[in-house]
């Protein structure tokens, strides 16, 4: 979806298609450095991690797996609820396993570090963190992504998987949503 049809009910971009592409071009090369003669897993976090998952994974050059879990810390509203469940378990075992974990967003961390520490239990042989987004009160918990895309003010915003009421997430760039939506 375009910019034109959503025009009324955004705010502003904050990160623009091209911005987008040409950083996640960038930590693939990184991660396809890093994770050389590894056997790599990417576990992308559904379902704002999609997008981010379809177009890293064609940037890395070497080949790797994909599974997916689906966790859910937000009710339908704007706060995260610090309760996390799981909606949907991995495939396969993880055990000595080199992870990945994409996310589209790292707010107040609750969800990620839940996840990390999930994953560890299992057994993985490493567990690192990409995500495309991240808020300024990440840097407060004890999170450290390995890989970062953008740090963006704290406000709400959607699209490239980011959602609001399960809309905008088929939006090619990141925007703040307007107010109006959702007060
Ligand atoms: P955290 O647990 O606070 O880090 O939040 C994790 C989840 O909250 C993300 O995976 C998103 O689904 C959701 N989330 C946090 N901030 C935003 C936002 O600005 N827009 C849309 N979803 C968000
Ligand atoms: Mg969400």
């Amino acid at each position: 979806m375009d910019l034109e049809s959503v025009k009324s009910e955004i705010d502003r971009v904050v990160i623009t298609e091209t911005q987008l592409q040409s950083r996640l071009k960038e930590m693939a090369e990184q991660v396809s450095r890093d994770y050389q003669g590894r056997d790599l897993l990417l576990i992308g976090v559904l379902k704002g991690a999609a997008m981010a998952m379809a177009d890293l994974a064609r940037l890395i050059n070497s080949h790797l797996e994909m599974d997916w879990m689906a966790v859910s810390s937000y009710g339908a509203g704007t706060k995260s609820s610090g309760v996390v469940r799981i909606l949907k378990d991995l495939d396969r075992d993880i055990t000595n396993r080199e992870i990945l974990i994409v996310e589209d967003i790292l707010d107040t961390g609750l969800t990620l570090s839940w996840l990390k520490a999930n994953l560890e239990s299992r057994g993985a042989k490493s567990v690192e963190i990409l995500t495309v987004v991240r808020k300024p009160d990440a840097t407060k918990v004890d999170i450290k992504p390995k890989y970062v895309g953008f740090d963006i003010p704290n406000e709400f915003v959607v699209g490239y998987g980011l959602d609001f009421n399960e809309r905008y997430r088929n939006l090619p760039f990141i925007a703040v949503l307007a107010k109006h939506m959702y007060s």
